[in-house]
């Protein structure tokens, strides 16, 4: 029986792991066939694969689509879009043709995932149980390309107070954020092996739990962020209403995923076990007004991959008013417009762009730049933050500081 399956050996990150991975360490993570053996150059111990079973019975193209109804709209008709993972390993993608969400199908068992990203998934993605330096330098300049949004965002609402981040990682943008804007803040990381480093390294405090289980204290929160979560979640819909039950009157939420839309990857390159779900922009503001937030920005990365939005809950004494009905959640016109672009995003189109070559060499470029910053920066891990911020405070044009 075809199965999708993770190596075992170590953890979890709701958040910055997909947005600082390198696409190396990237296309090493997945999901590897029953039985298979971990790469055994590696460092890490090998250990029984932790199965993610997405097709049990297993399942092919010619198989009706949509067991589950979907997560946004309820709609139980799909149309598929992918039989293969980012490995060519069997995984079947379904778009819903009531709003355009695409997904797994089926999504796997709520145990299963929260076994896996407690003990599994940051070793399935960074092969290592707690931070590198290239990591923490990594997730520094994107926790710092965050936060230079941030103006952006506290200018529709002021920030102040409390923050909460979920799916802290190794602690990185929880850390600069409470250094830049002087918010308390807490964090929520399923995987020990970083939040224990996160609490060592920065002092932060985390409570480890997966999102659903998760009661962060104090009450309400001024800004929740959330990057690189929302797609590994087995309910999107409750995990952002949980979101807006957490956030002050007014507050603000930052959501950040990758973008179901983007073209600068291969088209086979796309689908990922690990990511249950995949929005575009309509979608994810559509998901966030099904729990009564209302949309206030929207970014896209440079090269279009990732998307975040920013959702403000109501002002004191309004109440969360949700879109709770099938035609307010309903978007065929989304739909019509995710399938498009998908379906014109063939690998020969791929390859005639100059897109493959211009990845590579940032690519590469990007590893010597590190290497040659982390020779310079210091070991400890606060240490390297600070610099990095100092250096982000007072850039020089066009340059990075390090
Ligand atoms: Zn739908």
């Amino acid at each position: 029986m075809p199965r999708l399956s993770m190596p075992i050996a170590a953890s979890f990150p709701f958040g910055t792991a997909c947005s600082t991975e390198s696409p190396a360490e990237a296309a090493r993570l997945v999901p590897m066939a029953a039985g298979q053996r971990v790469d055994p150059t590696t460092s890490v111990p090998q250990s029984p694969p932790i199965v993610i079973d997405h097709q049990d019975p297993p399942m092919d193209a010619s198989m009706p689509a949509a067991r589950q109804s979907c997560n946004l709209c309820g709609c139980t008709d799909a149309r598929i879009v992918s039989m293969r993972d980012r490995d060519r390993r069997p995984l079947r993608t379904v778009m819903c043709t009531g709003c355009g969400l695409v997904r797994c199908d089926p999504i796997p068992d709520t145990a299963m995932l929260d076994q896996y990203y407690r003990e599994h998934y940051r070793i399935d993605y960074k092969r290592q149980s707690a931070p590198s330096r290239r990591h923490i330098l990594r997730a520094g300049r994107v926790a710092l390309d965050r936060l230079s949004r941030l103006p952006a965002v506290s200018a529709q609402s002021p920030l102040g107070g409390r923050a909460l981040d979920i799916g802290a990682g190794g602690g990185e943008f929880a850390y600069l954020l409470g250094r830049t804007t002087g918010l308390a803040v807490t964090g929520i990381e399923p995987n020990e092996g970083y939040a224990a480093h996160a609490r060592q390294a920065f002092g932060l405090d985390l409570v480890v739990s997966s999102l659903h289980d998760a009661a962060p204290a104090g009450g309400s929160f001024d800004l929740i962020t959330m990057f690189h979560v929302l797609e590994h979640l087995r309910d999107p819909g409750a995990a952002l209403a949980q979101v807006a039950a957490w956030l002050a009157p007014g507050g603000l939420a930052v959501v950040e995923v990758p973008n179901v839309e983007a073209t600068c990857q291969a088209p086979g390159h796309l689908f990922h076990a690990a990511h249950l779900y995949n929005f575009n922009a309509p979608a994810l503001e559509r998901m966030g007004q099904k729990v009564g937030l209302a949309p206030v920005a929207c970014w896209f990365s440079d090269d279009q991959g990732n998307l975040s939005i920013t959702l403000r809950r109501p002002v004191a004494d309004a109440p969360l008013v949700a879109l709770a009905t099938a035609s307010a959640l309903s978007m065929p016109s989304n739909a019509a417009r995710v399938w498009q672009v998908r379906s014109g995003h063939t690998p020969w189109r791929h390859r005639a762009t100059l897109q493959p070559a211009t990845r590579a060499l940032r690519r590469i470029a990007g590893r010597i730049g590190e290497t040659v910053a982390l020779q310079r920066l210091p070991s400890d891990p606060r240490a390297m933050l600070d610099r990095l911020c100092d250096g982000w405070q007072a850039p020089v044009a066009g340059q990075r500081a390090f």
